[in-house]
This record gives C-alpha cells, sequence and structure tokens, in this order.
C-alpha cells in the first residue's frame, strides 16, 4: 500500500517523503502551539512555513512587544464569529474552557518564558515577542520537530483508500496521516507574502469548507472629509460611537485615545469598532460620532465656553480658544465644521458657544471604508466555526484535518484576545492530532 502511494505520488509531483504522524501548516502563533502539543504526544511532526522564518506576524504583535494573552475575567465570552453576528461564538468558550489563560501562562512558564502584566495585558517579561517566539523554537528542537520553511502549500488531497493526507509545496508531496491548518489570515502580510500562492481558505474551500468572506478588523476608518487633513497627527481622548447612517441603529460604543491622519481615524477604540463595518462600502457607509467630553455633557461645556468668551475680545482667533478645549489641529478643524469665520464676535456669543459645544459632545464623521488587510491586525471571516469540533478542532467535513487560529471565522477585541485563540486552538488541534497519530491506521496491512 505504502509504495503504491510513493509511486502515484512521485508520478504527480516528484519527490516523496515518508509519511510524518502530524504535519502542521504554518509557523505561527497557532502553528508552533500545535507542534509542540502534537510532539509532546509522541507523533513526528514537521511544520512547513512559506515564509524564510517562523512567527514573522508573532513578532509584530503589540508593537513588537507582543500582547500574548488577557486577565480579563469575560475573556472566554468576548470572542466572535461573523457567522454569528453580534453574539459570542461557542467555539472558542468550550476550547478555552479546556485550555485557557491560566494553562497558556502555565504552558510559557514551563518553557521558559516569564511574563507581566499591565492592567490585565499579559506581555512577556522581556518585553520583547521575540523571546516568545524564542522559547516555542527552542522547544520544538527539544521535541525534534522538522521545521521547513519557503515552503509553501499549494494543495492538500486526502486518500481514503490509504488514510493518508497529500501536502504539496512547490515540487515537493509529503504524505501525512493528520494535517494541523494554521495558515492565519490575509491580516497584517507583508507584500512578498501577498503576491504568492492561493489563501490556505482556497485549499479548505476545495475541500468542501465554508467560507465567509474575510474583511480586515482592528483597523483605521476612512473618513472621505476634506478637511481632516487639518487634523493630521492630533491625538484626542474621546468616545466614539458607530452606527449605521440608514438607520441610525448603533453598532457599538468605546472609549480611548484616537488618533488623526489626513483620511482616517484610528487608535484602539476605533480598532474595537471596526470589526462592526464588515460590509461597509462608499455606498453604504456609517456614521462614526466621536465625544470629546464624555464626562460632560453639552450644558456643562456651552456654559463654560460662555465663561471663556465673557472676557474674549473682538475678532480673537477662535481656534486659538478651542486649544484650551481639544489638540490644537482639531481646534482648527471644529471651527471649520461650525462654518464660522475665524474671528470672535461677541454679539454671537451665546450662538458660537452652542455650536461648539455640540461639535465637543458629537462631531459626525461619515466612515466609508476601512484600511485593507495588510494594515489590519485581525480579518474577520473564514472557516465556519460550526464545521470543526471544539474537543479537537478537527474538520467535522474532512477526518484527519484539524483548523486552528485566524483561519477560522472567530475574531476577538484588541488586548490578547488573539494570540490566546491561537494558542488555545493550536494546542487542542496538535493534543488530538498527536493523540490520533498514536491509533493504528484503518488501512494498514
Ligand atoms: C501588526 C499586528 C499586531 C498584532 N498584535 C496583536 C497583539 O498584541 N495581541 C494579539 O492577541 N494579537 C495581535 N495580533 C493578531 C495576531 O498576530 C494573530 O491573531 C495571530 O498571529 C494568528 O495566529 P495564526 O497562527 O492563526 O496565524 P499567523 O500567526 O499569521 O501564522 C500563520 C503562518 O502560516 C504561514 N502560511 C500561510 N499560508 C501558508 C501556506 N500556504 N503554506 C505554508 N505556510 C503558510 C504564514 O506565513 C504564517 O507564518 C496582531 C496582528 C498584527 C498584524
Amino acid at each position: 500500500m505504502k509504495n503504491n502511494t510513493a509511486e502515484k505520488l512521485s508520478a504527480r509531483t516528484g519527490p516523496v517523503q515518508q509519511p510524518d504522524d502530524v504535519l502542521v501548516i504554518g509557523a505561527g502563533a497557532s502553528g508552533l502551539t500545535a507542534a509542540i502539543a502534537a510532539a509532546r504526544e509522541g507523533a513526528r511532526v514537521r511544520v512547513l512555513e512559506r515564509n524564510s522564518r517562523p512567527g514573522r506576524k508573532l513578532l509584530l504583535t503589540g508593537n513588537g512587544r507582543c500582547n500574548m494573552t488577557n486577565m480579563d475575567p469575560v475573556l472566554p465570552s468576548a470572542y466572535h464569529s461573523v457567522r454569528q453576528k453580534a453574539e459570542a461564538a461557542d467555539l472558542p468558550k468550550q476550547v478555552l474552557a479546556v485550555f485557557g489563560v491560566s494553562d497558556t501562562l502555565r504552558f510559557f512558564e514551563e518553557i521558559g518564558l516569564m511574563t507581566q502584566e499591565r492592567d490585565g495585558y499579559v506581555y512577556p517579561r522581556s518585553g520583547q515577542a521575540q523571546s516568545v517566539l524564542n522559547v516555542l523554537l527552542a522547544e520544538l528542537e527539544k521535541l525534534h520537530v522538522k521545521m521547513k520553511y519557503q515552503a509553501e502549500v499549494t494543495g492538500l488531497d486526502y486518500d481514503p483508500d490509504e488514510g493518508l493526507w497529500t501536502v504539496r509545496t512547490d515540487g515537493w508531496a509529503y504524505p501525512a496521516r493528520q494535517v494541523i491548518l494554521a495558515c492565519g489570515s490575509r491580516a497584517g502580510l507583508a507584500e512578498s507574502e501577498k503576491s504568492r500562492g492561493a489563501d490556505a481558505w482556497e485549499l479548505v474551500k476545495h475541500l468542501g469548507h465554508t467560507v465567509t468572506e474575510p474583511w480586515p478588523a482592528l483597523t483605521a476608518m476612512h473618513c472621505p472629509d476634506p478637511d481632516l487633513k487639518l487634523c493630521e497627527g492630533a491625538r484626542t481622548k474621546a468616545g466614539v460611537t458607530l452606527s449605521d447612517a440608514g438607520s441610525g441603529a448603533v453598532a457599538g460604543r468605546e472609549e480611548g485615545e484616537l488618533q488623526w491622519t489626513a483620511s482616517e481615524v484610528s487608535g484602539i477604540p476605533v480598532f474595537q469598532l471596526s470589526r462592526f463595518t464588515y460590509g461597509l462600502s462608499v455606498k453604504k457607509p456609517m456614521l462614526l460620532m466621536v465625544d470629546f467630553y464624555p464626562e460632560y455633557s453639552e450644558e456643562f461645556l456651552k456654559a463654560r465656553l460662555m465663561g471663556l468668551f465673557s472676557s474674549c475680545r473682538e475678532k480673537e482667533s477662535l481656534s486659538r480658544l478651542m486649544e484650551g478645549f481639544v489638540h490644537a489641529r482639531l481646534a482648527a478643524f471644529l471651527v471649520k465644521k461650525a462654518g464660522l469665520r475665524d474671528g470672535f464676535r461677541p454679539e454671537k456669543a451665546e450662538e458660537t458657544a452652542a455650536v461648539f459645544a455640540s461639535l465637543l459632545k458629537r462631531l459626525e464623521l461619515t466612515v466609508d471604508g476601512v484600511r485593507d488587510f495588510s494594515r489590519a491586525q485581525i480579518c474577520l471571516g473564514g472557516v465556519s466555526p460550526e464545521e470543526v469540533s471544539a474537543v479537537t478542532m478537527e474538520s467535522r467535513i474532512c477526518p484527519g484535518l484539524y483548523l486552528t487560529g485566524e483561519l477560522l471565522d472567530i475574531d476577538g477585541p484588541c488586548g490578547g484576545y488573539n494570540l490566546q485563540w491561537a494558542f488555545s486552538s493550536g494546542m487542542t488541534a496538535g493534543r488530538a492530532a498527536g493523540k490520533k497519530s498514536r491509533e493504528k491506521p484503518k488501512t494498514a496491512e
């Protein structure tokens, strides 16, 4: 039987490897964790990675400091999936119940990584994402996991007669009993990575899985307001509310620091709301309402402005006066939005105060897009969560195939949630695939 397989494969694709017990595709956060878990179960494991190095995205996380996870007690229910709309996806809850935050911290401690926590956000104590990658790679080496780089997987087939998967790269075919697909998403890809091969989603679609169209998230929002260039470089604390431009239905609210460019608003509150922009377009825009003073009422701000205006000279610069309330660049923008000339008119003091108080509480910006995938932290969409087992991460459609991390239609907010999902799903898949590889193959002679 094995010889037949070898002949069939070499005829189709060139040199053939001996079957691996577990073959992991992708050396990112979830793939490296999965490979460790499978090897710890006693499986012979190989990892194929298309880049020349492992963990490229892992090294970018948390601005190079890697926000690994979060101590938030409601973390397991903070995940979503596009197919299930705003409701928490059930899969992460079940997976994290078995390998959750404390298990992840213990796992990293065991392999030699000290961590630190700040306001619930967990980072490596070294302050370097590189340390996280290094301990994972050291553990893989100890476990004799074979790592192959510059090996982009372009094809994946299952032969039910042989009970074997064939994983194809350029010119090579790797037979394997269990395959873990840990290919991540399009988010944050470098130009060089984008230009290569098909998405892993294409591979799984070909195998019969349902893939929800991906959408960039945890990213900035584009505002088609030509005056926004006045705000470029500003940073400000504010509350933001995203709503449907047509119905006015509120999608979500956040508070925190906003960053402004000539055409975009970004910062953590905007990133968190960006998941609600799924399907947004120029024809179907949304509204972002900015409240520069969530802690004060409009009446309070109007009274403050009236107090200020009471001692102002005629024609005094309104932009300059507003600089006491917001960043200087935003002050100029607000004067423009108010439709006023930049000179104080005492006879219009009350009207002016009312306009500015209203803008400080409800600056309305149209949003007609988000940044592209390359500048997003994650992707919404992906393989339907209901098509994998929560106990094993094994595909319900293709036995012996496991799916992990961002490849699935599961997304979490900023703050370590997405890496936690990658670690939890990777560990679950690796353990299950490793255990299963020890079972006698059905087709063995
Ligand atoms: C700038 C940035 C900052 C982020 N910061 C944080 C943070 O601080 N905290 C947090 O929780 N999350 C963060 N994230 C999100 C987090 O990095 C991802 O959710 C996580 O890395 C997903 O893990 P993964 O294993 O699913 O995919 P990845 O880590 O992307 O790994 C997938 C691997 O598969 C390889 N691959 C893909 N296709 C193939 C193929 N066909 N053949 C072979 N190999 C293939 C890729 O090259 C890659 O190495 C950030 C993301 C970005 C872009």
